[in-house]
C-alpha cells in the first residue's frame, strides 16, 4: 500500500476520529497467516520449554491466541531473561528471529538462565504486515501502567508475577523502508500533523534506554551481530535515525517515558534490536540469524557480568 492511500484518509491537520480509523481498518487486508507461520512452528518447538497461552486478542470475527515460551525449570536463583518479538507485527525477523532462538539456542541456556519468550506480541498486525493494531494504535507506544493496547496489557499481565526478576530484556524489531513510505505518513495523517521525513539507516543498530545505556552490554551485542550482518553507519550528521550515536550502532531513547516495550521490566540490561531487512546486503535468513545472535550475545554478556554461583553462607565456613 502506498503512502497515497493514507493521505486520502481524513482531513489534513485534523486527527482521525472513529470514522477515519474504521476506514483505515477496512483497507488492511490479511496478507499472511499467524496460525500457519507462527502458531504451527511454536507447537513444533515446544520441547524443553513450556508453551503458555497468556491471553487472546478478540478482534471479531478473528481471535488470536497469544503464546509464550517459558523455562520449565524456572528457578528464582537464576537470572531471568525476557525476549519479545512482533510488538510491531510487520517486523518479520523479530518474530522469526525469536523462533529461531528457541529452535537453535534456547537449550544451550537451560539451567543457566530462566527464559520467557513472547515471539509475536501483535498478531493482527503480523497478518496485515502493519505497525498498528486494529484500533490504529501503535503497541510500541502503549507500555505504560496496565497497557493502553490489548497487546501491551496481555504482555504486562504475563510478566507481572516475574517482573522484579528480570535482569535482561531484549525486544526484537526492524527498521524498514516502509517506515518512511507508509508508516510515517500514516502517523502524520492519523494525528493531523505535518509529515516529517527522515533517513532509514542501512544496517543493524540497537536502541538502549537513555536512563541506563549500559554501553558495554550494547557493544557486546553489536560485535556479535557484526559477524552476521553489517552495522548501520552514522548518517551525514553523525547520527542514526535522528538520534545521537552513543557508540557504533547504538542510540538510546527514554524507553519508559515513550511507553516502549523495552521499558516493560526494570531489568538492568535492556535493548531493542533494529534489523534492516530491505538492505540489498541482507537476506531474510540473515535477518533472522541477526536477531537470534543478538539474543545469544545479550544473554552471554549477562552471564559473564552476573556470576550465577550462589554466595557462600557464613554458616558453611565455620
Ligand atoms: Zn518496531
Amino acid at each position: 500500500m502506498s503512502s497515497q492511500s493514507f493521505a486520502v484518509i481524513g482531513t489534513p491537520g485534523q486527527p482521525w476520529g472513529d470514522a477515519e480509523r474504521t476506514l483505515w481498518r477496512s483497507q488492511q487486508p490479511r496478507k499472511r497467516s499467524y496460525a500457519d507461520e507462527v502458531l504451527v512452528p511454536i507447537d513444533a518447538l515446544g520441547a524443553g520449554l513450556e508453551v503458555l497461552r497468556y491471553g487472546e486478542l478478540d478482534y471479531a470475527p478473528e481471535v488470536y491466541p497469544l503464546l509464550a515460551f517459558k523455562s520449565r525449570d524456572w528457578r528464582d536463583s537464576l537470572p531471568s531473561v525476557l525476549v519479545t518479538g512482533g510488538v510491531h507485527g510487520y517486523e518479520t525477523s523479530g518474530v522469526h528471529g525469536a523462533l529461531r532462538f528457541v529452535e537453535r539456542h534456547a537449550a544451550d541456556y537451560a539451567g543457566r538462565v530462566n527464559l520467557l519468550i513472547a515471539p509475536c506480541v501483535s498478531p493482527w498486525a503480523y497478518e496485515r504486515v502493519h505497525r498498528w493494531n486494529p484500533l490504529a494504535l501503535d503497541p510500541n507506544r502503549s507500555f505504560r501502567d496496565a497497557g493502553s493496547t490489548a497487546e501491551a496489557a496481555a504482555l504486562i499481565g504475563l510478566i507481572a508475577p516475574l517482573r522484579e526478576q528480570f535482569v535482561l530484556h531484549i525486544d526484537l524489531h526492524e527498521t524498514t523502508d516502509s517506515d518512511e513510505t507508509e508508516f510515517r505518513p500514516a502517523l502524520a495523517a492519523r494525528d493531523g500533523k505535518a509529515r516529517q521525513s527522515g533517513e532509514i539507516p542501512d544496517g543493524f543498530y540497537l536502541v538502549g534506554d537513555s536512563e541506563k545505556p549500559e554501553l558495554d552490554f550494547q557493544q557486546a551485542v553489536i560485535e556479535a551481530v557484526a559477524r552476521v550482518t553489517h552495522i548501520a553507519p552514522a548518517d551525514a550528521h553523525g547520527r542514526l535515525i535522528g538520534a545521537q550515536i552513543l557508540s557504533p550502532g547504538v542510540i538510546a531513547y527514554p524507553v519508559k517515558k515513550l511507553g516502549l516495550c523495552a521499558g516493560v521490566t526494570d531489568a538492568r540490561y535492556t535493548t531493542t534490536t533494529e534489523v534492516y531487512p530491505d538492505s540489498p546486503r541482507a537476506t531474510a535468513q540473515q535477518c533472522n540469524q541477526a536477531q537470534a545472535t543478538a539474543v545469544c550475545a545479550a544473554i552471554d554478556f549477562v552471564l559473564r557480568a552476573q556470576p550465577t554461583t550462589r554466595p557462600v553462607q557464613a554458616s558453611e565456613l565455620v
